[in-house]
C-alpha cells in the first residue's frame, strides 16, 4: 500500500545501474517496473521483443458503503477511536524520540510489544489480529516518511513535496478521526448476502457497493480500512486486494505523452502504418477549466461572507463547512474526468497497438503556478497516476521522462522553435505545429520512439460522466 516502503526495499534490491537509467526514464506502473528488471531498456525497444506472458502483482482497493444501524455505528466508533488514539499516542512517542534526535523508530514491534502495558486496554478491545495489523499501519507511516527523507536527501522531491513525520488522527476541532483496522485474516464478506462480517467482533455489517477487484480469479484480501465521511455521515470500507495482472510486454508502439498545456492531455504514436503517419490524440480542458472557475466563484462568495466582521460566530461554522464541500466536491469532479480521460485514452492506445507509454514530466521545476487554472503541480501528478493505472490494468508499461525543454525545440528538426497564439508554435523551417502535439513528439524522441512525418488528429472532451469525440481531423502535416 505505502509507496515510500515500496520504494525503500526497491532501492536496496536493485543496482545502481539501474537507478541511473531511472533518473532518465522512471517506471510509472508494475509493467515498466518489470521491463526494467528484465533488462529492456524503454529507449530501445521493449528487451528482447519475447511475447511470452507475464504478470505482475499489484494492490487495487474496492470500496463499499456499509449500511450501518445506530448500534453498528456506536460500534465503529467505538473501535475506531480506540485505534485513533493508538496511532496518535505512538505516533507521539516517535515523534519525541525523532525531535529529540534520539532516530527514527519505524518498527511494529515496538508498539506491540507495549500491548500488555498502555496499550492493554485497547488491545483487548481490537483482538490481537488486529492490534496487529494497526501496529503494521503505524510501522509502514514512519517506513514511508523514511523513504521520503532519503528521497529528499538524493534531491529526487518535487517542490510540492513535504517531509513531515506521521501526525495525529484529529480534526480541526481536535477531535479524534475514527479509523478501524482489521488483518487480512479476521473478516469475510460474503457476497451473497452482501454482509461484512467481523471476525474478533463477531459482528455483520451489510455494505452497497461493487467489489470489482476481489471478485477476479486468484484474488486475494488484504488490509480493510473502515472509516467515517463526515460530510456524507456515512461509514466506508476499504478492502485491499492483491491481484494478478497478465499481459505481454514488447512487440507494439510507443506513445509520447504530454500533459496538461493547453491541452488536458496531447499524444502521438509512433507511424501505424507504412506512409509514415501517426495518431494522435487531443483530450481538452475546457470542462474542467468551467469547473474549476465555477467552483471558484462560490468558494470567493463565501470568503467574503467570513471576512464580515459582524457574522455571527455559527453562520461562520456552517460557511466554512460549504466552503470545504465545496472544494470536496471541486476535487471529486476533477478525478472523475481524470478517470474517464485515462480510460478512454488507454482504450484507444489498445486499439491502435500502443505497447508503452512515455509521460514527460518536468522534474526539479515548478509547472504551473498552484491554484491557477486546472493545472498545478498536485493535479497534474494525479492525471499522470490516472492514467499509468489504467495502462496498468491494460498489461501497458508507463514510464516517465524528463520532459525540460521539449516545449521549445522543433521535434523534426531540432530546431527552436517560437510561440505563436492559440497554443501554436512555428518552426523555422516554415511549418506550424500545435504546441501539444510538439511536446508529446519531442517526448516521444526522447524516450527512443520515431516521430511520424504526419499524424491524424482524434479530439476529445473529457467530462465528469463521459469522453465526447469532437472531430476527426483527416490529416494534419505537422
Ligand atoms: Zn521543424
Amino acid at each position: 500500500m505505502s509507496r515510500g516502503d515500496n520504494a525503500v526495499i526497491a532501492d536496496a534490491v536493485r543496482g545502481p545501474q539501474l537507478r541511473a537509467l531511472e533518473r532518465e526514464v522512471a517506471p510509472l506502473n508494475a509493467w515498466a517496473r518489470l521491463l526494467l528488471e528484465q533488462g529492456g531498456d524503454p529507449r530501445c525497444g521493449g528487451g528482447s521483443g519475447a511475447q511470452a506472458l507475464q504478470r505482475v502483482q499489484v494492490v487495487r482497493t474496492d470500496t463499499l458503503r456499509l449500511l450501518t444501524t445506530p448500534e453498528i455505528d456506536d460500534f465503529l466508533r467505538r473501535v475506531g477511536d480506540a485505534t485513533a488514539k493508538l496511532i496518535n499516542m505512538e505516533n507521539y512517542r516517535r515523534r519525541r524520540r525523532f525531535f529529540e534526535g534520539r532516530g527514527i523508530d519505524c518498527s511494529w514491534q515496538s508498539a506491540w510489544a507495549r500491548r500488555f502495558a498502555e496499550y492493554f486496554e485497547i488491545y483487548k478491545l481490537l483482538g490481537s489480529r488486529n492490534f496487529h495489523e494497526a501496529c503494521r499501519l503505524i510501522e509502514e507511516q514512519w517506513r514511508s516518511f523514511v523513504g521520503l527523507l532519503r528521497a529528499a536527501k538524493e534531491g529526487k522531491l518535487e517542490p510540492w513535496q513535504k517531509v513531515r513525520p506521521p501526525g495525529y488522527r484529529k480534526d480541526r476541532d481536535g477531535q479524534r478521526v475514527p479509523i478501524v483496522v482489521v488483518r487480512f485474516d479476521n473478516y469475510r464478506i460474503d457476497l451473497e448476502r452482501r454482509v461484512l462480517r467481523l471476525g474478533y467482533w463477531n459482528i455483520e455489517v451489510p455494505f452497497k457497493g461493487k467489489l470489482r477487484w476481489l471478485t477476479r480469479p486468484g484474488a486475494k484480501q488484504g488490509r480493510l480500512i473502515i472509516t467515517y465521511d463526515p460530510a456524507k455521515k456515512r461509514w466506508y470500507a476499504r478492502v485491499s486486494v492483491e491481484v494478478v495482472l497478465e499481459g505481454r510486454l514488447g512487440g507494439g508502439l510507443k506513445a509520447g505523452v504530454d500533459l496538461g498545456r493547453e491541452r488536458l492531455i496531447a499524444l502521438v504514436t509512433e507511424p501505424v502504418n507504412s506512409s509514415g503517419e501517426g495518431v494522435a490524440l487531443l483530450y481538452r480542458g475546457g470542462p474542467l477549466k468551467s469547473d474549476y472557475f465555477y467552483f471558484e466563484k462560490k468558494i470567493a462568495k463565501i470568503d467574503k461572507m467570513l471576512s464580515d466582521p459582524k457574522s455571527e460566530e455559527m453562520d461562520r461554522a456552517v460557511l466554512k463547512e460549504v466552503r470545504r464541500r465545496l472544494y470536496e466536491k471541486r476535487g471529486k469532479r476533477r478525478d472523475q474526468v481524470f478517470a474517464n480521460a485515462a480510460a478512454h485514452l488507454v482504450r484507444l492506445c489498445l486499439g491502435l497497438g500502443v505497447a508503452v507509454l512515455l509521460l514527460g514530466y518536468p522534474r526539479g521545476i515548478a509547472r504551473d503556478k498552484p491554484g491557477k487554472g486546472n493545472s498545478n503541480m498536485w493535479s497534474y501528478r494525479r492525471l499522470e497516476q490516472r492514467i499509468a493505472v489504467a495502462a496498468e490494468n491494460h498489461g501497458i508499461p508507463a514510464f516517465e521522462i524528463p520532459e525540460d525543454g521539449t516545449s521549445k525545440k522543433c521535434a523534426r528538426h531540432g530546431c527552436e522553435v517560437v510561440r505563436k497564439p492559440r497554443g501554436l508554435v512555428r518552426c523555422p523551417h516554415g511549418h506550424v505545429m500545435h504546441a501539444d502535439l510538439n511536446a508529446a513528439m519531442n517526448i516521444l524522441a526522447r524516450g527512443g520512439g520515431r516521430v511520424p512525418q504526419r499524424v491524424r488528429v482524434l479530439s476529445f472532451i473529457p467530462t465528469a460522466s463521459r469522453v465526447v469525440a469532437v472531430n476527426v481531423k483527416s490529416s494534419n502535416p505537422a
